[in-house]
This record gives C-alpha cells, structure tokens and sequence, in this order.
C-alpha cells in the first residue's frame, strides 16, 4: 500500500507543470474549445474538447496510470445520462477502465492486472458551485505486471479505441530515467512509450 500512496504523490508533480504551461499555450478560445477549470479541484489543467491527458509512472512491476479528459471524448455527451443508451455508454467506459485496462495499455511481454482502477464522470461547476453542462472524466490505475518494466515498450491505443480523441498527450516517468513526453494527433493514433 505504501508504494501505492509514494506513486500517486509523485504524479501529481510533472501534471501541475503541464497544467500551468497549458495556460499559457492556448490563451486564446476558438468557439469550437469549451475550456473551464474543474470546479472541485479535481483533475490535470483545463477542459478542451479532443484533448485527453495520461500521465505515466513506472516502479518495478507496476505502472501507475493517471488520465484526465472531456467526457465527449469517451462517450459523445457530457449532459447526464438520460436514456438507457446513455446509461449504457457509461457503464460500458467504467468496466472497460476497471476490466480491460490491458486494451489500453498494452506490454508485449505480457498482460498486466489492474489494481485498484477508479473512474469517475462528474459535472464540471462554476465558482458558484452552478453545473456547466460539461463533465469530466479522471481516472487511475495501478497496473500490476509478472515482469519488471524496466526496457518494456508499453504501447499505449487510447486514440485507437476513443477516436474522438484529437489530441492525447502522454507524460511517462519511467523509472531511474528521464520524463517522456509524446503528444498523438492527426493520424498516429498508437504510441510505444520505451520503460
Ligand atoms: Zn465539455
């Protein structure tokens, strides 16, 4: 549990960074970019339709998976669910993070478990406190592999499974090595982070 806990304090750290740099690199609003700080003080940097963040973090056998992105881009919607069909989409992106994680992130040495996956879909608010008819998903993992990750090439398909996503920006600490930042648009839609 203790490494758990050492992992996520750690990640927290490069996100802030590319939360503030974030700021600077997109001052301005196209009318297409619904951009709102998360109200709850939740989550890495600003809301941008398309653009998803994950952040990376390697330990010995374990990757601690953060991401952070627009709601639309999992599921097409960010009103709360209505229909059964809406309801279902839901239930679909959290059993597929909570079950299938390895779809996501893939290591050719094996198939990694997932331990302790959390996914939360929540209403983004003004400073009011008032809904903002846009919602945010934020989701970790910690991914538990038979091997140690060190020289493993994880290859990462988000883009491929959510084509909504436009823009996925990667951050990876691997371990005893430098950060890793890759950003995937147009038509990479895979990506092989080297551990
Ligand atoms: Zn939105």
């Amino acid at each position: 549990m203790r490494t758990l806990i050492l992992i996520f304090c750690c990640l927290s750290l490069p996100l802030t960074v590319s939360a503030h740099k974030k700021k600077h690199d997109h001052g301005h609003d196209h009318h297409h970019e619904h951009k709102h700080q998360h109200g709850d003080g939740q989550g890495l940097g600003s809301h941008v339709h398309g653009e998803v963040e994950i952040s990376l973090v390697s330990s010995e056998k374990q990757l601690a998976v953060q991401l952070s992105g627009p709601a639309e881009s999992f599921i097409g919607f960010e009103h709360e669910a209505k229909t059964d069909e809406e309801k279902k989409k839901i239930a679909d992106l959290k059993e597929r993070w909570t079950k299938n994680l390895f779809e996501m992130f893939t290591f050719k040495s094996g198939v990694c478990k997932p331990v302790a996956p959390s996914i939360k879909i929540s209403a983004l608010q003004d400073k009011n406190g008032k809904t903002i008819g846009h919602s945010t998903v934020n989701a970790e993992a910690v991914l538990e592999c038979p091997f140690d990750l060190k020289g493993q090439s994880l290859t990462v398909k988000l883009r491929e499974l959510f084509p909504r996503i436009e823009v996925l920006k990667i951050e990876a600490l691997p371990e005893n090595k430098n950060p890793i930042v890759r950003e995937l648009k147009g038509e990479t839609k895979v990506v092989g982070i080297e551990f």
